[in-house]
């Protein structure tokens, strides 16, 4: 299948209020542009400088939105232009999130990244850090920034039921937190989970985002990216 044919199918099948996040990664600036002539206008990276390069490099409607481990120091490289940050995983970064939009003046809307899978490498919060976030003084002071939601990776595993259950755990967290009074900078209206290999089990969770990289652009150009 073609890059174009691969978006048309996934557009298609796409439940109504839910969002397609092109996971462009590795991939090189044509075949981008073979997707975006498809259609596709939201992109997700995970390297700030490779997100930069591309931005430059690509039409300018497009919403590029960073979804892997951000560096603080890589925060003004995407500061200007990112449409949504995925993977916001501590109050330091969320800090140098908001100064770097403060000096562009912008809000830059953010995810929070929970920690789901059961593998210790995977990066995030735990349901309990992020309402003691949300609810410090700290995080009161950040003008720049804003919660649209929360971000989270299924353990990589063929168990289906284990998928399911910590997509299904963090479909709860989030319907909580929408059940209770949040701050004004926070706001729970995304869901981003699923990938190419649990984006099915993903959308049937719940899941108003889903980022899907190889199973629209085929295997990647550096398989450890
Ligand atoms: C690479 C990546 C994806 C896409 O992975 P595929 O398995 O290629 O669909 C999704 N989310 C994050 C955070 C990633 O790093």
């Amino acid at each position: 299948m073609s890059i174009k044919n691969n978006i048309a199918k996934y557009q298609q099948n796409l439940p109504a209020g839910a969002t397609l996040v092109a996971v462009s990664k590795t991939q090189p600036v044509e075949r981008i542009r073979e997707a975006y002539e498809a259609g596709q206008r939201v992109f997700g990276e995970n390297k700030a400088q490779e997100l930069q390069l591309k931005h430059e490099a690509l039409p300018k409607d497009i919403q590029w939105h960073m979804i892997g481990h951000l560096q603080t120091n890589k925060v003004k490289y995407i500061a200007p232009f990112v449409h949504l940050i995925h993977s916001v995983d501590s109050l330091k970064l969320l800090q140098e999130i908001n100064k770097q939009a403060l000096k562009v003046s912008r809000i830059i809307p953010c995810l929070l990244q929970l920690h789901i899978a059961e593998e210790e490498t995977k990066f995030g919060f735990s349901q309990e850090e992020v309402i003691n976030l949300i609810n410090s003084a700290d995080f009161k002071q950040l003008k720049n920034i804003k919660i649209s939601g929360l971000m989270g990776m299924a353990t990589f595993t063929n168990n289906s039921d284990q998928v399911r259950k910590e997509f299904r755990s963090l479909k709860h967290f989030f319907d909580r937190l929408n059940g209770t009074p949040l701050p004004p900078t926070v706001e729970m209206n995304v869901l981003s989970m699923g990938m190419s290999g649990d984006f099915e089990i993903a959308l049937q969770e719940g899941s108003t985002m889903i980022r899907v990289g190889t199973a629209i652009f085929g295997e990647r150009q550096n398989k450890n990216a």
